[in-house]
């Protein structure tokens, strides 16, 4: 297995060059930040014998981490003189703050440092990306989480599942169009008869859509989607029940006497903790109807979620698009559900639209975190979330690959 991982590397013309911030880090990033670290750490200790017999690092010899550190620490220096800017389309204050390196202990700079090394790093392979029309298209992705596979996990996976990963986010899976390109071979669809490259084989082909391949795999990720939000229902529901009336404040204060405060208990977090009695419906294996208790509709969302008591509903609706489309898809589901929405407010219902996305290739939308993070899905359960629905979406896509050629459609 490992000579096999290393060979799709080296095929995919990956290995060593740099993996960019998805999937994985480089293997020269880490080299070159523990460099530096040990550099720092031997010349700037705080025992004067090793600070002033700090060997020389050996590595090759068009880098080395003395002269790296160097210029990493003056950037970090210059970049104390310019201050805090603006990155994004986030408010003031809202991005994050790091210490500023006048005032970083000893230890907060080596982080700095190594930081800053990895941020030269990263910045030299999305230019190398954005110079590659292709293999660099993920540097067009927008609302994506940001997913970092360790070399842990990479090893762990299976050498079919790591091949898949890596070629479909680069583009260099066989497709009949690269194909063509590489060899001249016929450039169709098997199933169209369409010229097909990834994305057709992935979203755009006629065939697969009436065959329902795309349904399968649409469903499978809701699955998991619904799995998760309804642990979390079941969870909140079998909360101690909250105080049904408002905390008595008609108590007699005497003059000069401040009224008593009273502190609300413990709250849950999430939007969910107002109220226990959450129903959930999903849109799998029985037909979902819209309840009616809220709004008469044809539609049919993916996922319901409401409660009669303080008369809220969640309408979340679940897309499986190529990654480049992600923003796309989340105007247009957006609205179609906005009379529906507005339908529900006129029943005296608080109704709010949640399309997500979850890319076909595994990579997660930050529409979903944001979702999680408001049904009160945070830390570890959020990240185990995350991972499990990237994980289908990526398996099923990698069995919609597996059988492009094959014309009958039977999901297992
Ligand atoms: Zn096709």
């Amino acid at each position: 297995m490992y000579n096999n991982d290393s060979k799709i590397l080296h095929n995919s013309g990956l290995y060593g060059k740099g993996i960019l911030e998805l999937p994985l880090s480089s293997l020269t990033e880490e080299y070159k930040s523990s460099k530096v670290r040990l550099e720092m750490m031997l010349t700037e200790s705080r025992d004067p014998c090793i600070a002033g017999n700090a060997p020389t690092l050996a590595t090759g010899r068009k880098w080395t981490p003395a002269a790296a550190t160097h210029q990493a620490k003056s950037s970090l220096k210059h970049r104390d003189i310019v201050g805090h800017v603006q990155r994004g389309r986030g408010g003031l204050g809202l991005g994050e703050s790091k210490p500023a390196w006048c005032k970083a202990s000893p230890l907060q700079r080596r982080g700095l440092v190594v930081e800053e090394i990895r941020r030269e790093e990263q910045a030299a392979r999305c230019a190398r990306a954005i110079s590659q029309g292709k293999q660099g298209r993920w540097m067009c992705w927008e609302d994506v989480e940001k997913r970092k596979l360790s070399w842990k996990e990479i090893w762990d996976m299976e050498a079919s599942r790591t091949s898949f990963l890596l070629r479909a986010t680069y583009d260099v899976l066989p497709s009949p169009a690269n194909l063509s390109q590489w060899y001249g071979e016929d450039p169709t669809c098997h199933l169209c008869s369409s010229p097909a490259n990834l994305k057709h084989i992935m979203v755009g082909c006629k065939t697969s859509l009436a065959q329902g391949r795309y349904t399968w795999r649409h469903n499978q990720v809701l699955r998991c989607l619904a799995a998760s939000l309804e642990s979390r229902r079941m969870f909140v529901n079998s909360l101690p029940p909250l105080p049904s009336h408002p905390p008595p404040t008609g108590q007699f204060v005497r003059e000069g006497e401040k009224q008593p405060r009273i502190r609300p208990p413990k709250t849950e977090p999430g939007q969910l903790a107002a109220a226990r009695d959450w129903r959930l419906l999903v849109d799998l294996e029985q037909r979902l109807c819209f309840p009616a208790e809220i709004a008469m509709t044809n539609l049919r969302p993916d996922l319901v979620l409401w409660s009669a008591s303080v008369r809220r509903v969640y309408i979340v609706e679940l897309t499986v698009p190529w990654e480049d489309n992600l923003g796309e898809a989340f105007e247009r589901k957006k609205l179609r559900y906005a009379e529906l929405a507005a339908d529900a407010e006129q029943q005296g219902w608080k109704a709010i639209v949640l399309p997500v996305e979850v890319g076909c290739r595994g990579f997660v939308g930050r529409s979903v975190t944001s979702l999680l993070k408001d049904m009160g899905i945070r830390g570890q359960a959020q990240r185990q979330s995350i991972k499990a629905l990237a994980r289908a979406a990526e398996k099923a896509s990698q069995w919609l690959w597996i059988r492009r050629r094959d014309n009958t459609w039977a999901p297992r």
